[in-house]
């Protein structure tokens, strides 16, 4: 199976019905970026920088990060990458911060990523410095995390339009152009998208937080992975009013949690309107032949059938749709 897989590096995920799906790999580390080469992926719609951060001992200085996105941007050639600004604290503590996480008791929900980024002023300031350094003259793709609320994103974007202002003054190349994005992953969000979409270049939902918010289920707890299912009627349904109100407004939008990895998930994405996904490396292949194997009219008329359903769960309906039509 994974030999098949690999040998797909070269063929284009195209549906039947002649739809061109984007598929994008997660990263976070340097040597994950090659990974676009071996799997032949679109690009990175989701690279991780807070593992930068998380691998060392002190918090890198602005040069070691601009080195750091540089050679991510090289190695990535002309794929396009999106930089998810640093998503620390919580369960990602970082010592040397100084850290409050560690001594709250919802971590998910605490004082994390962008809420730290900006309280922490300097770091946001250091990380957009640092990323227009490192694009003179290319595509930057910013997105930012655990946005709650529309001000977020606007006080977030003030930061890099700060410090393009200052690399400009101080007479550095800035990026050709900067596209900016927000990770939809707190669903308060999901109500204010028509405040929220005029302003953005594009939205990514990160359904690994989405579901633990969702259903008030730590993403991480053993005795709570088989309870929830991302089929869940309540799920699905949750995205697809998201996917249609941003291609309504004609915002790019693209999956980058892992339920976007898994065949049967992926399937359902394909049949709410989602064209882009951002998977785990290993996951490109097969994604790649179930994109080939589907007719994408047709798991879209299923899947409004099964949203107005009643059913629970869309898993073994979906199972039986893959197997008769061969997918
Ligand atoms: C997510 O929350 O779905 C996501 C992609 O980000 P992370 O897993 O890094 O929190
Ligand atoms: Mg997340």
């Amino acid at each position: 199976q994974k030999a098949k897989f690999a040998s797909m590096r070269n063929i284009e995920p195209i549906s039947i019905d002649g739809t061109r799906i984007n598929l994008m790999i997660n990263a976070g580390l340097r040597d994950d970026v090659s990974s676009i080469t071996t799997t032949g992926a679109d690009g990175i719609g989701l690279f991780r920088t807070e593992f930068q951060f998380l691998v060392s001992a002190t918090l890198p200085r602005r040069e070691q990060q601009i080195r750091f996105y540089r050679d991510v941007l090289d190695v990535a050639g002309n794929k396009p990458v999106i930089f998810r600004t640093i998503d620390v604290g919580g369960d990602k503590a970082l010592p040397y911060l100084q850290n409050r996480g560690q001594d709250e008791e919802n971590p998910a929900m605490g004082w994390r990523a962008v809420r730290l980024a900006l309280d922490h002023g300097g770091l946001m300031k250091a990380q957009a410095q640092s990323l227009l350094e490192a694009s003179p003259g290319k595509l930057l793709q910013v997105m930012f995390p655990m946005i709650a609320e529309p001000w977020e994103f606007d006080e977030a974007k003030q930061v890099f339009d700060d410090q393009l202002a200052l690399l400009k003054k101080r007479g550095k190349q800035p990026p050709s152009k900067i596209r900016y994005g927000v990770m939809l992953e707190v669903p308060a969000l999901a109500d204010m998208l028509d405040i929220l979409l005029p302003k953005v270049d594009f939205i990514s939902i990160g359904t690994n937080d989405l579901t633990q918010f969702l259903f008030a289920a730590d993403r991480a707890h053993p005795r709570l992975a088989e309870r929830y299912d991302w089929l869940s009627l309540a799920i699905m349904r949750f995205l697809n009013r998201v996917v249609k109100e941003c291609i309504a407004h004609d915002v790019d939008v693209s999956i980058c949690g892992e339920m976007g990895g898994r065949r049967l998930e992926a399937l359902a994405l394909l049949g709410i309107g989602v064209r882009k996904l951002s998977i785990t490396p290993a996951a490109i292949g097969s994604i790649k032949s179930l994109v080939i194997s589907t007719d994408i009219p047709k798991i879209e008329a299923k899947m409004q059938e099964l949203l107005k359903s009643p059913c629970p769960n869309l898993r073994p309906e979906l199972e039986k749709w893959a197997e008769e039509h061969g997918v």
